[in-house]
């Protein structure tokens, strides 16, 4: 059997129809530029983030360049991201002039860890951006906290979890700023590059728009040095057809976690953190230094979304070993992320990060992690087959 980590045949097949039709509608309006369609999107992914203000950009990544040059962030300036996360994070600092400062992160969760944030700061440091990794959120309430005693922006990095919620509120709606992506591997892929910025400030709402578009308002005059951040209509439109039915995409994604879960729990030598609370390095119980694999959580206090739903394979090579032996059963698995920011080689050297204390957790996943299929359309088949090869695996 083959089970690829990301098929999306069927789930655009089912919509194809719209999706011409949707093809044909903005071929039609000769409006290639900004518009109805991007407000619309702009719009739906606010409410999805139950706040006010959503800016259309050409990425993620761009997302976060945006979010940072609207708070006036850049040289001279610090900003806290975990090290353990997808590069644009930390390289959308280092893109507007300001300093990445890395932080450890907790090994249950994934996320930035928040002791560690305490012992980061500077008189320098002008933002927090948790990134809610996989598709659980940071912990927001101490994240919140720090920002507000220190005076810090919060950047909520959302690639990975548009809709996912920590205490009834979703991504978004903690942060100064929200960045969302919609490359085609995320919970809301689109149909090439896209991404969105969401905030509740109507002041920084209106300059993001702004510097998305060169900085220019009235068009010709230029207030800010921006850029081209832009969304294109197409892309808006296309992706305003899979918004209706992200609920059902994501209850999927929750569904085969949970059946991993359930599952994989039955097997010994598999074990899962308790689900209470991110209380990072305490979690880590004496069982499961034992472990062989461990398996992500939900915890009681967050809605998961399950952008991944990834394993830490305990053992020296062990990771490489359950990779390979998957590869031979025709099933793909990801290594999301091998090197942590801190290690990237592109940050080495004096001025171009800072690294308050070795992110020894962040190391250590780097080393584990390995990501397995979750996308809706998998079948029960083909997760029973994922089952019961990493369950062989473990035996053997
Ligand atoms: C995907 C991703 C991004 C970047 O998004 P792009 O649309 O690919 O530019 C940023 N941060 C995280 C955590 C991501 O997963």
């Amino acid at each position: 059997m083959n089970v690829p980590l990301l098929d999306l045949t069927d789930q655009n097949r089912s919509i194809e129809p719209e999706l011409i039709d949707t093809f044909k509608r903005v071929l039609r309006s000769n409006q290639f530029i900004l518009g109805p369609e991007v407000e619309a999107f702009e719009q739906t992914i606010a409410d999805f983030s139950s706040v006010s203000y959503g800016i259309g950009v050409s990425s993620g990544s761009d997302a976060l360049i945006l979010a940072l040059m609207s708070l006036g962030i850049g040289q001279g300036d610090e900003v806290i991201c975990p090290a353990f996360t997808f590069f644009a994070t930390a390289g959308a600092i280092s893109r507007v002039g300001a300093t990445p400062v890395f932080v450890d992160v907790c090994p249950v969760c994934f996320n930035i860890e928040t002791n560690s944030i305490r012992e980061a700061i500077s008189n320098k440091t002008k933002a927090i951006i948790p990134v809610h990794l996989f598709g659980q959120m940071a912990e927001m309430d101490e994240v919140g906290k720090i920002a507000k005693k220190y005076n810090l922006a919060i950047i909520e990095d959302g690639a990975q979890s548009l809709g996912a919620k920590y205490r009834d509120n979703p991504t978004g709606s903690y942060g100064t700023f929200g960045t969302y992506s919609f490359f085609p591997s995320k919970n809301l892929g689109g149909f090439g590059d896209g991404g969105m910025v969401v905030t509740n400030d109507e002041e920084l709402a209106s300059k993001a728009k702004i510097l998305r578009n060169h900085g220019a308002e009235p068009k010709y005059y230029h207030q800010y040095i921006g850029g081209n951040f832009r969304l294109d209509p197409l892309q808006a439109a296309l992706l305003s057809v899979k918004t209706p039915k992200y609920k059902e995409y994501v209850q999927a994604r929750k569904n085969n976690a949970q059946f991993y879960i359930n599952n994989l729990l039955e097997v010994e030598g598999v074990e899962q953190a308790k689900p209470e609370h991110c209380g990072c390095f305490d979690q880590q119980t004496e069982e499961s230094r034992h472990a062989k694999l461990i398996l992500p959580v939900e915890y009681q206090h967050c809605d998961h979304i399950w952008n991944q739903f990834t394993l830490r394979v305990i053992g020296k090579n062990k990771r490489e070993e359950l990779r390979e032996h998957l590869s031979k059963k025709g099933i793909g698995a990801e290594i999301y992320y091998p090197v942590t920011m801190d290690q990237q080689e592109c940050f080495q050297g004096p001025n171009l990060s800072r690294v308050p204390s070795v992110p020894k957790v962040a190391h250590q996943l780097a080393k584990e992690v390995l990501s397995i299929p979750i996308y809706p359309d998998l079948t029960d088949e083909m997760k029973s087959y994922v089952v019961e090869s990493i369950t062989e695996f473990i035996y053997s």
